[in-house]
């Protein structure tokens, strides 16, 4: 399970499974202290049609992400989902956040679909969250490590910035005064669901690098 990375050096290599851009971006600097090289999902094969997500909670999304990649690429994966929760929304559109106004739309238009529904709903009514599920599976078939983690904010009226992605531009998380997209990538790796989820689960990583290592010694 490890790979040579220069001199004297061997490091494991940790399946980042996700196909979202903006993700895979974070979670290269959130995890780049770690002693794993972060691989994507090119490792699992040019076959690999990532599983449908079609679960009910982040959690059975996450776990069903990593499993299939883990099993697919032969190492540790690690999947995310999340979403955003809006409270004059009943929640929506939570676990649907991807896809929320339909398949066709892009992040601008998930953005302004959004701000649709939010349209004429004041201030003190736009709360909101994200929330990042992560879960850490093995090649065969264990869950080894999983973290939930929300983060509340509230839905601003106009996007502002262009950092990050998805809802970015429309989300203030609390006390901040800015959108997250205003938000420099480190403060915003600081700050958000992905964010604070990952470090929650640094110390596990980190345990989990010492036994692939040993393993494979
Ligand atoms: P999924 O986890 O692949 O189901 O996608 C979650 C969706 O939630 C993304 O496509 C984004 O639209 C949104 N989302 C998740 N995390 C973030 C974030 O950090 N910023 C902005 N939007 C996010």
């Amino acid at each position: 399970m490890a790979i040579a990375d220069g001199p004297g050096q061997r490091l494991p290599l940790l399946v980042v499974a996700t196909t979202n851009p903006g993700k895979r971006a974070e979670f290269a600097r959130l995890l780049a202290s770690l002693p794993w090289k972060v691989a994507d999902l090119s490792l699992a094969g040019d076959g690999y049609v990532p599983p449908p997500e079609d679960g009910e909670t982040y959690a059975d999304n996450a776990r069903t992400k990593a499993l299939a990649a883990a099993r697919a690429s032969g190492r540790v994966a690690l999947a995310d989902d999340s979403g955003l929760e809006v409270e004059a929304l009943d929640g929506a559109p939570g676990v649907h956040s991807a896809r929320y106004g339909g398949e066709g739309l892009d992040d601008g238009g998930r953005v302004r679909r959004l701000l649709e529904a939010l349209s004429g709903v004041p201030a003190s009514r736009r709360g909101a969250a994200f929330v990042a599920h992560l879960t850490v599976a093995s090649p065969d078939g264990r869950v080894l490590a999983e973290v939930e983690v929300a983060v509340g904010g509230r839905i601003a009226f106009a996007p502002r910035g262009h950092g990050g992605f998805g809802y970015d531009p429309v989300f203030e998380p609390l006390g901040m005064g800015c959108t997250m997209a205003e938000l420099a990538p480190a403060a915003k790796d600081l700050f958000s669901h992905r964010g604070r989820a990952t470090q929650l689960l640094l110390p596990a990583l980190r345990r989990l690098a010492l036994d692939v290592r040993a393993a494979s010694a």
